[in-house]
């Protein structure tokens, strides 16, 4: 296995803390321990990364497009602490029910962050918390890491037995994987 060209990121509780009603403020966003710092890690290995998101709050009127640039704002002031950037974020608004196929998983985002850094498939990877991210993955043909923080205890006790995974305790650990070529 070579090191991937471009990673894809799930964020909440991959990069920050999920919570139960989800993220709606700056203030309830908080980001996971060594998620910056591993998040550097990929760019300083020319790895580009993109966060891919479901946000069902915005499709459900409970946040704005203004509140979720402000979070994200938060986000993008701890990276820089780390000398870290994240190249693309791509949010799905969708919400569950009748959602198109860029909400996750759907693999519309994970293909349009493809498109953008012309990375096929086989030369990205992507790391997140929950079974709809792993679907999305296995949707875009594309490997995937499962990490334990957020959902991901509860993920990993239902995966499906054919399911094709590396399991990872949080997304420092992932990257160092990821980085290490094995
Ligand atoms: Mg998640």
């Amino acid at each position: 296995m070579t090191i991937p060209r471009l990673v894809l990121l799930d964020r909440d509780g991959v990069i920050n803390h999920d919570r139960p009603d989800s993220v709606k403020s700056p203030d309830e966003f908080v980001m996971v321990d060594g998620a910056a710092a591993a998040i550097a890690r990929l760019n300083r290995a020319g790895v580009k990364t993109a966060i891919v998101t479901n946000q069902a709050n915005i499709g459900r009127g409970i946040i704005d497009q203004a509140m979720l640039d402000s979070i994200h704002d938060k986000l993008f002031a701890a990276l820089r602490l780390h000398n870290a950037a994240i190249d693309a974020v791509f949010v799905a608004p969708d919400r569950p029910e009748g959602a198109s196929i860029r909400r996750k998983p759907g693999a519309g985002m994970l293909w349009e962050a493809m498109t953008q850094f012309d990375v096929p498939p086989d030369a990205t990877e992507m790391i997140g918390d929950a079974e709809t991210d792993r679907l999305a993955a296995v949707a875009a043909g594309v490997a995937f890491h499962l990490v334990r923080s957020g959902k991901g205890r509860e993920t990993e006790a239902a995966l499906p037995s054919d399911a094709v995974v590396r399991i990872h305790d949080d997304l420092g650990q992932a990257v160092s994987f990821i980085l290490g070529g094995g």
